[in-house]
């Protein structure tokens, strides 16, 4: 391949051209990723059966977590955001939680299946 100037400038634009399309698929993954956060409905334990059984609360003050007497914290020191069945979330004051597929948990609930997170 020659190394006229006319070539180092085609090389350029071609490489110009590639990143920015290589770009344009990561930045449509941010995007959906941002507006996925946000339609996620957040467990309401008025109306999920499940959050129900599980006792689950937005609001972990509220919920009886001493009675529960769940094993490796102190229960006042349980919250959803320490909870082994959590990953943080994109969207602040929120974890997902395995328990709840499709939805969200509130950082600071808690439910009767809580387990300290391991490591
Ligand atoms: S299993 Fe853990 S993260 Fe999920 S709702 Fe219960 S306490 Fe929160």
């Amino acid at each position: 391949m020659s190394d006229k100037p006319i070539n180092k400038s085609r090389r350029d634009a071609v490489k110009t051209v590639l990143g920015g399309l290589a770009a344009v698929p990561v930045m449509n993954l941010v995007a959906t990723a941002a507006a996925y956060a946000q339609d996620v409905p957040a467990v309401d334990p008025a109306t999920d059966p499940t959050a129900q059984a599980l006792k689950y609360h937005p609001d972990a003050t509220t919920a009886d977590r001493a009675g529960a007497a769940r094993p490796g914290l102190p229960p006042d020191e349980q919250f959803c955001h320490n909870c082994n069945f959590s990953q943080p979330y994109a969207e602040e004051g929120y974890e997902s939680c395995t328990l709840f597929p499709g939805k969200k948990v509130a950082s600071n609930g808690w439910c009767t299946s809580w387990t300290m997170r391991a490591g």
